[in-house]
């Protein structure tokens, strides 16, 4: 008898653990040149699913380069012109990020990009001269924002570093307007693990091998994070047996002299860490190290093209690895 009240209430518990379970949905899209994957777990998780979907749609129509009807299309044809309030902040935000990270990340690199092929995919290695002559249509100085105007003054926009971290927190932002206090959403290896698992788990979040892509080469635990991740393996092509890859050096118009092969940048902005993910790419772990010292509520992995994985004080335990790793000193 006293083992089948047990039973029952073992059963009531299970019955009503099941019905509190905010409801599960998942939506894969293609947005942004990626595959992106969205999991929230709420009531609604289905409105607010679809939704967050035409916002990553519509955020693709205003920052798309390549697509003719996208608002930062028509601005670098035309040169200047009246800005959307949202690209507006974005482009703000980017030249002050910029400032921050002296000049590592600048969304002005359209014209290299193109330069060596990643604007239309005719990959080649430019001539010194070629990319002498690109350099003088970059940085960010030559921006010019007036009122709701922007002037280019010579130079191309190209928000790839920064925009699939800004659409990550919109999303976020949306959710948290919908009371969703659980998402984990992956913008095309741009994650952002919104609150605790469902079972008040932390997230785990696996970051790739940037030397073999389809393996793991750590899991970190994370929660209220966006985890970024910058690597050679993203887009890259060979020329006589040297692999250059989609981050240039706006001082160099070259891919930066370093041995980085990736670097996962953590932090709760999805915006600032896509964006100090490239800047960190490109300046090295020495001087990541000294941003990181002066910017408080940033992590970071960096791992080489040894393969040697070197992690942020503020990771100690949160990263699970079965490769030697080390703690970034001061
Ligand atoms: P991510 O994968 O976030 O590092 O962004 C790389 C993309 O950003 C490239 O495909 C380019 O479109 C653009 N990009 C490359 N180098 C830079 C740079 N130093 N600063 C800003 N954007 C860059
Ligand atoms: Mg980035």
């Amino acid at each position: 008898m006293i083992k089948q009240i047990q039973v029952i209430s073992l059963l009531m518990l299970c019955f009503m653990l099941c019905s509190c379970a905010p409801k599960k949905a998942k939506k894969q899209i293609f947005a942004m040149d990626t595959v992106m994957n969205l999991t929230v777990y709420s009531d609604n998780a289905d409105e607010i699913l679809s939704q967050a979907a035409e916002r990553i749609f519509e955020l693709d129509r205003l920052l798309d380069r390549k697509s003719p009807s996208s608002e930062i299309y028509q601005l670098n044809k035309s040169s200047s012109g009246k800005t959307s309030p949202y690209l507006k902040n974005l482009i703000e935000k980017s030249i002050s990020l910029s400032a921050a990270a002296d000049g590592c990340f600048d969304i002005t690199v359209a014209p290299l990009m193109d330069l060596w092929g990643f604007y239309d995919g005719s990959f080649h290695v430019p001539s010194d001269a070629e990319i002498k002559t690109a350099l003088h249509s970059v940085g960010s100085d030559r921006i010019a924002l007036n009122g709701d105007n922007t002037a280019l003054n010579g130079t191309q926009l190209d928000l790839g570093a920064i925009a699939k971290g800004a659409a990550s927190d919109e999303i976020i932002n949306h959710f948290k307007e919908n009371g969703v206090r659980s998402a984990l959403i992956s913008l095309g290896g741009n994650v952002y693990a919104m609150g605790r698992k469902p079972n008040g788990d932390n997230w785990h979040i696996a970051i790739a091998d940037p030397l073999n892509p389809e393996n793991t080469a750590g899991l970190l635990t994370v929660e209220n994070k966006a985890v970024i991740t910058s690597g050679i393996y993203q887009r890259n092509f060979t020329e006589n047996g040297v692999l250059y890859h989609h981050i240039i050096d706006p001082k160099t118009g070259r891919n930066p002299e370093n041995d980085l092969a990736s670097v996962t940048v953590i932090g709760e902005s999805g915006t600032d860490c896509d964006a100090l993910s490239t800047a960190f790419f490109v300046m090295g772990i020495d001087n990541a190290k000294k941003y990181l010292r002066s910017h408080a509520g940033i992590d970071a992995v960096f791992i080489d093209r040894s393969g040697n994985i070197a992690i942020t004080p503020g990771l100690d335990g949160l990263f699970e690895t079965e490769h030697e790793y080390s703690i970034i000193g001061d």
